[in-house]
């Protein structure tokens, strides 16, 4: 168990993770590999069924259909819903990029 004092001694305010957040929310994040938290399946995001008709975009995995990702925009307010990703992992290259993709939006069969 750990200590009470030991924990408040390594806690910072979150306003720390700003910077390293920052890293992962400028990337493609459609090349980003996304794990479904209801079956586990890995997938990168451009691979997942998207559909953009309802009030918010709904990302659904291509294994079991569940929502992945949910996101909104209205006026000034941004919502990501990620509640139906257990994971989602971003590879950067040697030099610290992200390959941007350059595939065209198709429509799964
Ligand atoms: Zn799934």
């Amino acid at each position: 168990m750990t200590d009470p004092d030991e924990a408040a001694d390594r806690r910072l305010d979150a306003n720390a993770a700003a910077g390293p957040l920052a890293e992962l929310f400028t990337v493609d994040l459609t090349v980003a590999v996304a794990t479904c938290a209801g079956c586990g399946n890995d997938a990168p995001l451009a691979a997942h069924l998207l559909y953009a008709d309802a009030p918010a975009l709904v990302v659904r995995c291509p294994n079991c259909a569940g929502v992945v990702l949910r996101y909104a925009s209205s006026g000034s307010t941004l919502r990501l819903d990620l509640t139906g990703a257990r994971l989602l992992t971003v590879t950067l290259a040697a030099d610290g990029s992200v390959g941007i993709s350059e595939r065209q939006p198709h429509r799964p069969p």
